[in-house]
């Protein structure tokens, strides 16, 4: 088998360019899922804010839920949040 130089290989992914994700469903890379209670949500927009990949879904100034389309599973607005209302469960338990 012949080795190749990193210089060689194919970029990983389809993400070749910035800023292109929200045209692909990225979220299929999350091992890990946010389930949100809105009745114990407070819409304090505090996860919003902090999600790294514009994931959670705001109208009218109030969390309407969560974009599975691009959500990676990272767990920062479970961990974020004041009022407990998002849970991490294993993505294996949706698929
Ligand atoms: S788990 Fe991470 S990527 Fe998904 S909605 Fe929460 S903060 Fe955003
Ligand atoms: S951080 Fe918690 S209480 Fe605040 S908007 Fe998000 S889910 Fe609701």
């Amino acid at each position: 088998m012949s080795k190749l130089k990193w210089q060689e290989l194919t970029p990983g992914g389809v993400i070749t360019e910035p800023g292109n994700s929200k045209s692909y469903r990225t979220g299929d890379w999350r091992s890990r899922r946010p389930i949100w209670n809105k009745d114990a949500c407070s819409h304090c927009m505090l996860c919003p804010i902090h999600c790294p990949d514009s994931s959670i879904k705001v109208k009218d100034k109030k969390m309407t839920g969560i974009d599975y389309d691009h959500c990676k599973g990272c767990g920062i607005c479970a961990n974020i949040c004041p009022k407990n209302a998002i849970e991490m469960h294993n993505e294996s338990e949706y698929k």
